[in-house]
């Protein structure tokens, strides 16, 4: 059982306290509200979005957990500049890592693999992914709040 400070890293501690692209997107096209009841973690996520699928500027705001904020802080710097398919990509590989599922090689997530140890706490993957859901749903268009039940 990994202890619950290796969980809070210091990547995570720092982003939770200086979230990057946390602010409203004033030319944003699409937008989605996230809500993660367990924990009280809401966020909105705005997105600017060019005709072929790319995500040429991402933002968000609200309020959550460290988890949930610093996974929504590197959510947005890890698929700014990426496509839809790429950015559906790189959440599979970070919901396999989260839920425990991964095959050991998370390199290629850069970053974002500091949150490997929330494998270890399941009520926290819920923190962890939230942003995701979200951004999936502000992809899609649809305007419904993104839950993670
Ligand atoms: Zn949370």
């Amino acid at each position: 059982m990994a202890d619950l400070r290796e969980l809070y890293q210091e990547v995570i501690l720092e982003h939770s306290k200086a979230p990057r692209n946390f602010r409203e997107l004033a030319a944003a096209n699409r937008k989605a509200e996230g809500y993660n009841p367990l924990c009280g973690d809401h966020f909105t996520v705005y997105l600017d979005v060019e005709e072929d699928g790319r995500i040429r500027d991402i933002a968000f705001q609200g309020s959550g957990c460290a988890i949930s904020k610093a996974s929504a802080s590197m959510m947005t710097q890890s698929v700014k500049g990426k496509t839809r398919e790429e950015a559906e990509k790189i959440f599979d590989r970070f919901h396999k890592l989260v839920t425990g599922q991964g095959n050991g090689n998370s390199s290629e997530l850069g970053k974002l693999s500091v949150f490997s140890g929330v494998s270890e706490f399941p009520v926290r993957v819920k923190c962890a992914t939230l942003a995701w859901h979200t951004l999936r749903a502000a992809l899609e268009g649809t305007l419904e709040t993104a839950s993670t039940e």
